[in-house]
Formats: C-alpha cells, sequence, structure tokens
C-alpha cells in the first residue's frame, strides 16, 4: 500500500534504527516494508498498529510479523503494549509489561472486575517508538492481536524473559495446546551407547524436534531429562509436528551410528491454563497440562496419542487420513475421569 503523504517520523533515525535491526535480524524484504510503513502511514495508525490489519496491507502472515515487530521493539524502533479489554464498558486499559497483568483485576473506566486471559480480553498492540514521533495522548481503541500469539513464539522467550507473570501470580489462557514426548527406552540406550554416544544422540534429537516445534509454530517451553514440551495456539500444529516428528525419525534412527535410539512417544492435549513463573521461566500450570503429560506416559513406543478434546475440528481429523488409529477410553492416574484418546500407530 502507498500513502500519499509522509508523516512527522524522523527519517534519520528511522533509518538509522532499521539499519541495527538488519543486523540482528535480517530480512530485507520485511525491514523495508518496515521503513516503508513508519515513514509514509498516517501518525494516527503508527500510534496503535494492528498486526491484523498490517498482515493484509503487506500481504505477510502473522508468523512472520510478530518476529519482526518484537526485534524492532527492541531496536527502539516500536514498542510493545498490553491492551486489557473490559466486556462490561467495552472500554480498555493499557499495560507496558506483562509483570503488570494480574489474574484479578479492576477496570480503570468502570471498576467491574476482570479477569484477563491471555488468548481473548489481553491483546498486543505496537506503537511507534516515543522517540521517532514523540508521544501520544489518546489510549489506542482497536482489537489486536490475542496477547497469547505474541507470547506463544521463539522470538519472544529469547528477546523478552524478563516479561513473565509476577512470581506467585498467574494469568488465564482460555485455550493451549500442549504436546509432549519422551524418548522409549532411554534407560536401554544408555546403556548400549554408553553416557557419551547417547547425550550426543539425545541432543540431536532435541535440535530435529525443536526446528520442527518452530517450523509449525510452536514453542519448546522445556525440555525434563529426555522429553520436551511444547505448546502450540492449535491441536492441528501440534498433531502436524508429531506426524512430522515421526517421519523424520524413522530416517534418523536408520543412521548407523543412531542404531534406533530415537523412538519417541508423544501426547497432545489442549484446554485452559495458567501463564506462571517456574524457575524464573515462563511456564503453564494446570489439569490440563497434567493431561497432557499423562496422555504422553500411556503412548507407546513410536506411537501418538490425542485426547479426543484436542481434535476440535476436522482438520486435524483429516490429518490422520491413512494412518492405522484406534479410539480407546483410558483411566489416567490420578484423574477421576475416563479420558478417550485417539491412538496413532
Ligand atoms: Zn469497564
Amino acid at each position: 500500500m502507498i500513502w500519499p503523504f509522509g508523516n512527522d517520523v524522523s527519517r534519520t533515525l528511522t533509518h538509522a534504527r532499521i539499519a541495527k535491526l538488519l543486523k540482528t535480524y535480517p530480512d530485507t524484504e520485511l525491514e523495508t516494508s518496515l521503513e516503508h510503513y513508519l515513514l509514509n502511514a498516517p501518525l494516527k495508525e503508527l500510534r496503535s498498529i494492528n498486526l491484523i490489519k498490517l498482515e493484509l496491507i503487506w500481504n505477510v502472515n502473522r508468523q512472520q510479523l510478530v518476529p519482526l515487530f518484537l526485534h524492532a521493539t527492541q531496536k527502539n524502533l516500536v514498542t510493545l503494549h498490553y491492551v486489557i479489554h473490559c466486556e462490561t464498558c467495552k472500554g480498555s486499559s493499557t499495560l507496558e509489561k506483562l509483570t503488570d497483568i494480574q489474574h484479578q483485576m479492576q477496570c480503570a473506566g468502570c471498576k467491574a472486575s476482570l479477569n484477563p486471559a491471555l488468548d481473548q480480553s489481553v491483546e498486543v498492540a505496537f506503537r511507534v517508538h516515543p522517540d521517532l514521533a514523540g508521544t501520544p495522548k489518546k489510549k489506542p481503541h482497536d482489537r489486536f492481536i490475542p496477547a497469547i500469539e505474541v507470547i506463544n513464539t521463539e522470538t519472544f522467550r529469547i528477546l523478552f524473559e524478563e516479561e513473565k507473570p509476577l512470581p506467585g501470580e498467574h494469568v488465564a489462557i482460555k485455550d493451549l495446546t500442549f504436546l509432549f514426548t519422551d524418548l522409549s527406552g532411554s534407560t536401554a540406550t544408555y546403556e548400549r551407547l554408553g553416557d557419551g554416544g547417547a547425550y550426543r544422540i539425545v541432543k540431536e534429537h532435541f535440535i530435529i524436534l525443536f526446528n520442527l516445534i518452530k517450523k509449525n509454530n510452536g514453542t519448546v517451553v522445556k525440555t525434563i531429562g529426555d522429553a520436551v514440551m511444547a505448546t502450540f495456539l492449535n491441536s492441528s500444529d501440534a498433531l502436524k509436528t508429531a506426524l512430522e516428528a515421526r517421519k523424520e525419525f524413522t530416517v534418523f534412527n536408520k543412521r548407523k551410528d543412531v542404531r534406533g535410539a530415537a523412538v519417541l512417544k508423544i501426547g497432545i492435549h489442549n484446554g485452559n491454563c495458567l501463564a506462571v513463573t517456574l524457575n524464573s521461566r515462563l511456564d503453564f500450570f494446570g489439569g490440563t497440562v497434567n493431561k497432557a503429560a499423562r496422555i504422553q506416559g500411556i503412548a507407546e513406543a513410536n506411537e501418538i496419542c490425542i485426547s479426543e478434546d484436542a481434535l476440535t475440528s476436522a482438520k486435524e481429523r483429516a490429518l490422520f487420513n491413512g494412518i492405522r488409529h484406534y479410539r480407546k477410553t483410558v483411566q489416567l492416574k490420578g484423574i477421576k475421569n475416563e479420558v478417550p484418546i485417539i491412538h496413532l500407530k
């Protein structure tokens, strides 16, 4: 899109900062678009940058825009804001930090009590940096991208490490998908290959998994021994990752030095949870997380177990068309009701 007029944004400063951005996040095409946008879009728009609109104007997807804007925030081209919407008065308030968000808050406008959810009432907006265009007086009035779409990215975890709920505080998420993986028979592998040999293969297996998780728009939350915990915005991305991982590891396991040592057991489940800070890192907590881990626990070697709950649309079912599978209701340890699970063989 071509804007007919320029604006009052500082050209020299913008240009210098774009040059810095190119060094840490080299994507010339996106950064040319960003520079053009910052120097030409109406100031009113630049003070409430909406990635939902921008993805249409620039014809790129959000998965490309979010890392770009997170890196641009680091280079003081834009600033990041959390916009919290109030269902009662339809007003919104803006916060600068994730630590400012609490599980229970009060609307500044109508005093109604708010229970912010990172995938519903909390959104992320960006603004042109005040160094470039001065400080705005007005609050943004728009609907932006859900905060979880920004938070659940690898870029956010790396660049905004200090951004997480206050210790002891928690913020709700209505729906997040969890993928747990673990290596089958790792004790035997350690015996067979020795600690050094096994460690090398475990590390290589992490790299393969991390790449697939990232490729399918997921984020690695942590590793626990040989196990990986990752989160996704939807279960089809998680299932895609699981199916692709199984394919890649079939090849990997044929390698002479690997000798079949990297056979995965995978579990997928989704639901509501809490964003918390654990071991000074952004983490997730709750029954859904626990259940997802238990579902992984019942998977056999090379099997993907996905809860029926996670199959929310025909999209996921279409992914395992042609793959041998069966449905079985299981009693998971510590969970009262039986859970229907689809086992992909
Ligand atoms: Zn209100």
